[in-house]
């Protein structure tokens, strides 16, 4: 049989219900039997200002997916010292996965926001990561659905209404004192809330 597997990289400061139903849609629409969620460790272009900790990332997510049999959370991009390229984090979780399946029997699906994924001509060997996966792109209602100028068959953009949540726009209402009820599951509000993070 062979095995499908999607790859959700993102940093997840914080993971909210948008990348939820990213990661269920884009499961139903590729037939993936697991989603595996791999918050960034130090994402290599942007300063740690407002960044919490990839401990506390990598524990909402944990939070966010117990309660899908789909869903897992690996810890390969924050366990690996220094900035997250792409290429890395789909090198290590496929020998991981070497060590159940032989390679050839599993294809990769790495799953990111579309505006993340139109830079990637810029991103540590591109053509390892083609190599390595199929990209999906999701985006939010409205956003323009542009292919960063892949060949057809190497990445599919996904429109996902839900995606109208966003992490910025959570974090922004924790600093200004904003209910963020229902835009984040309840566990993570309250490791958010016990933690004191965002404020
Ligand atoms: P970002 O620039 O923070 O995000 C850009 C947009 O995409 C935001 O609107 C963000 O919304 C959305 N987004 C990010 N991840 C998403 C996901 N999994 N599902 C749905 N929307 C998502 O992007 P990032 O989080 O730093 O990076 C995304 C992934 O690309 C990570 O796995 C990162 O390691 C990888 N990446 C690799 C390289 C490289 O290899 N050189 C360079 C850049 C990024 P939210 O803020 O609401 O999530």
């Amino acid at each position: 049989m062979r095995h499908r597997i999607g790859v959700m990289g993102g940093t997840f400061n914080p993971i909210h219900h948008g990348h939820l139903v990213a990661a269920s849609e884009v499961a139903h629409r590729f037939d993936l039997q697991r989603v595996i969620f791999t918050p960034t460790g130090v994402p290599w272009h942007k300063a740690p200002l407002g960044l919490a900790s990839a401990e506390d990332r990598y524990l909402m997510a944990v939070i966010a997916t117990a309660s899908d049999p789909r869903f897992e959370v690996s810890r390969v991009d924050i366990d690996r010292e220094g900035p997250t390229y792409t290429v890395d984090t789909l090198r290590d979780l496929q020998a991981q996965f070497a060590e159940e399946s032989p390679a050839d029997t599993v294809d990769w699906f790495f799953i990111t926001g579309a505006d993340a994924l139109a830079d990637i001509v810029g991103w540590r060997d591109p053509d390892g990561i083609l190599a390595r996966a199929h990209l999906v792109g999701v985006t939010r209602p409205g956003h323009r659905l542009s292919n960063p100028g892949l060949p057809s068959d190497a990445a599919t953009l996904v429109e996902v209404p839900a995606l109208a949540i966003s992490s910025t726009d959570i974090r922004e209402r924790i600093h200004a004192g904003a209910p963020i009820d229902y835009l984040v599951p309840g566990g993570v509000a309250l490791w958010i809330d016990k933690h004191d993070l965002y404020r």
